[in-house]
């Protein structure tokens, strides 16, 4: 599993409301495309993802079956 959002870049509009959600500070604007920053902690809290209007951050999940 990636370890932070990933972001497609050519669907960010550079609205920031992600960057506003974030309670961990971990997303800021370089330009008018959102970057995650490097150092943050990102607890996959997936409330950024929730809040795009453009779809253009994911925390994808790894789904795992298990056969009994
Ligand atoms: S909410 Fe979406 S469109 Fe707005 S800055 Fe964040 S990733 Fe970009
Ligand atoms: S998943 Fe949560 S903690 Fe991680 S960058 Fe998005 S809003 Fe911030």
């Amino acid at each position: 599993m990636a370890e932070k959002p990933i972001i497609d870049e050519r669907r960010c509009r550079g609205c920031g409301l992600c960057v506003s959600v974030c309670h961990l500070h971990g997303l800021v604007l370089v330009g008018k495309v959102v970057v995650v920053v490097e150092t943050v902690q990102c607890d996959w809290c997936a409330d950024c993802e929730l809040v795009c209007p453009n779809g253009a951050i994911a925390c994808p999940f790894e789904i795992v079956l298990l056969q009994n």
